[in-house]
Formats: C-alpha cells, sequence, structure tokens
C-alpha cells in the first residue's frame, strides 16, 4: 500500500494514522517463501514533527509459518512488530542513498507501507525455529521425521563421533 504524504507535509505538528496489512499471502525474502497464518492489522501513526521530519511509529504481530530447522515441519512464528523510524523529507532519492539512509519505504512524497513492514519482519527474522526444544530431526540417511517413531535404518555404521555417544548413553543404561 502507498500512502500519501504530501497533505501531511505542508502542516508542521499534525499527524495521520493507517491501519496497514501485509500484501499477498506469503512472505517472500532470501530465504524463501513463507505463508502467512493470520494477518492483523498494525496501526501505524506518521507524524509531521517540523522541518519536513516524518515520525513513523506502529506496533502490531504478523504471524508466518517457517519450516523446523531440523525436522522441516512447519512451525507457526509470531513476530511482534514494533516500528520506529524517521524519514527526512528533505532528502533526494539521491541523497538518501549517498546517506546509505535505511528508509527505502519513502518513495518521493509516498510511504511504501509494504517495503516498511517487509524490513520491519526481516530484522526480526529468527537464526533457528524449532518445532520443539527437543525436536529429533529427520534421518539423514532415509528422511523419516524421527519425532514419529524410529526408522529402520542400520545405526550400526553411525558418524564416528555419534557413536561415541550412543557407546555413552549404552554406558548410562548399564549402571
Ligand atoms: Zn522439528
Ligand atoms: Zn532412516
Amino acid at each position: 500500500m502507498l500512502i500519501d504524504l504530501s497533505k501531511i507535509l505542508v502542516h508542521e505538528g499534525i499527524q495521520q494514522k493507517a491501519e496497514i496489512l501485509p500484501e499477498g499471502d506469503k512472505f517472500s525474502c532470501k530465504l524463501g517463501d513463507f505463508s502467512y497464518a493470520d494477518k492483523f492489522p498494525v496501526e501505524l501513526t506518521i507524524a509531521h514533527t517540523g522541518n519536513q521530519i516524518l515520525k513513523i511509529t506502529g506496533e502490531g504481530k504478523v504471524s508466518v509459518w517457517i519450516p523446523c530447522s531440523r525436522c522441516l515441519e512447519p512451525v507457526l512464528h509470531t513476530f511482534f512488530i514494533q516500528i520506529d523510524e524517521e524519514a527526512d523529507m528533505k532528502l533526494t532519492e539521491q541523497e538518501r542513498i549517498e546517506a546509505l539512509d535505511e528508509s527505502n519505504f519513502i518513495q518521493g512524497k509516498q510511504l511504501d507501507t509494504e517495503r516498511l513492514l517487509h524490513n520491519e519482519i526481516l530484522i526480526r527474522w529468527p537464526m533457528r525455529v524449532l518445532c520443539k526444544e527437543d525436536c529429533k530431526g529427520i534421518c539423514s540417511r532415509c528422511g523419516a521425521n524421527l519425532n514419529q517413531g524410529s526408522c529402520d535404518c542400520d545405526t550400526a555404521d553411525l558418524d564416528p563421533r555419534m557413536a561415541v555417544i550412543s557407546d555413552i548413553f549404552k554406558n548410562f543404561k548399564e549402571v
């Protein structure tokens, strides 16, 4: 969604409110495409604090299905979005690029809400997502989800490092 900022820029001290939603049914980034679960409106406030400076604040949440890092089962992950940005509208597009300004959500005299939300989700992207703390993952040989039971793969020639661990477990059982 594009919000026209030309009116608010004429008057200092005024603000404008908007409810924004992520567009489409997937969040797409370099990591892949992730389906949105529920969409809740993010309440946005754009305030002209003076001297062509806009303060953009907002709060809301976005839920996305992300595969478990170990077993790849989809896990519902909710991002709590808290927007707190400032945009100097005096800068030209070129000056913005040169200043490495991250407000790429400003396009001319418009606010691109999709880019704004995209940035906010991306900076909060989790390092890893687990369906549960002790997820057993998938068998590296047959791909079976080991949370649903063990597979029939011969585990005798395990990775030697893993064999040491299984020996330790055997010893524990014997004690
Ligand atoms: Zn898992
Ligand atoms: Zn297996």
